[in-house]
């Protein structure tokens, strides 16, 4: 599977799952350009490295996803679009009565309505293109649901939403929107839910590892960021050119439960 000739822009990908998507991409051929809003000298260097390792065009953009206007001038800068992989991702955990506005507007923001901003700004130029691929990296948080992650799940099951309305709209087109639904994987996002649940439940890190985040996870084995952008690469294939508005579960058989 050959992505040669086309552009890849994957959102929040200078860490964990983004930037696992964006080597994937890379590997198979694609240009890559990544993308956070901490513009530092390392996120730079990160999308150079990966350009000399894969023999691709990688840029780094700076964009906030929690700005409307930065997400469309994301898309605009890149240039071009044949791949678009909403990933940029944050996460709070709160009852919803005590849930803070202020990280509640972030998340909805960041996890939901930044996908609507980057696909609006991007299917003009796969329309102009004549070929495209949209992979939103959902979860199972877009399928299920969890106590205490109120705006997260909101945010998740809305993007599974927005994928399903975006297939209808380009069904006719070569253009296909599909969500990855991943289960847990172990990157900084799941990293940082440790201390707190440690605290919470008066457990160790293992015990929080084995009986808390992967209680709903049958394999009792985190998914790895390879395997998201592996995911990623076969949505973009001439094989899943019919697939379109659908899901597709990378959680250890969680969803099956
Ligand atoms: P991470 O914290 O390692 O990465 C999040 C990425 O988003 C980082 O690159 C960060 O710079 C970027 N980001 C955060 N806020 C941003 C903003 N305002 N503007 C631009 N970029 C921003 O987390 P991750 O675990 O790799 O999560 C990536 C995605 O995968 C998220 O959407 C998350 O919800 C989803 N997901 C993760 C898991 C998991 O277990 N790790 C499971 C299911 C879904």
């Amino acid at each position: 599977m050959s992505l040669k000739g086309k552009t890849a822009v994957i959102t929040g990908s200078n860490s964990g799952i983004g930037l696992g998507v964006a080597r994937e991409l890379a590997r198979a051929g694609a240009d890559v350009v990544l993308n956070s809003f901490t513009d530092r000298d390392e996120d730079h260097a990160l999308a150079a490295d990966l350009g000399r390792e894969f023999g691709v065009n990688a840029r780094y953009i700076k964009a906030d996803m929690s700005s409307g206007a930065e997400c469309r001038a994301l898309i605009e800068q890149a240039g071009a679009c044949d791949i678009l992989v909403n990933n940029a991702g944050i996460q709070h955990v709160s009852p919803i009565d005590e849930f803070p506005v202020d990280k509640w507007d972030a998340i909805i923001a960041i996890n939901m309505n930044s996908t609507y901003h980057t696909i609006a700004a991007a299917l003009p130029m796969m329309r102009k293109a004549g070929w495209g691929r949209v992979v939103n990296v959902a979860s199972a948080h877009g399928l299920t649901a969890s106590p205490y992650k109120s705006a997260y799940v909101a945010a998740k099951h809305g993007v599974v939403g927005m994928t399903k309305v975006v297939a209808l709209e380009t069904a006719e087109e070569p253009i296909t929107c599909n969500a990855i639904c991943p289960g847990y994987v172990l990157t900084p996002l799941v990293e940082a839910q440790i201390p707190d649940t440690m605290e919470k439940y008066n457990m160790s890190r293992d015990e929080v590892v084995r009986n808390v985040m992967l209680s709903r996870q049958p394999s009792k084995d985190f998914a790895t960021v390879e395997q998201i952008g592996g995911t990623a690469v076969f949505l973009c294939s001439d094989a899943a050119a019919q697939i379109t508005g659908t899901t597709i579960s990378v959680d250890g058989g969680w969803t099956a439960l």
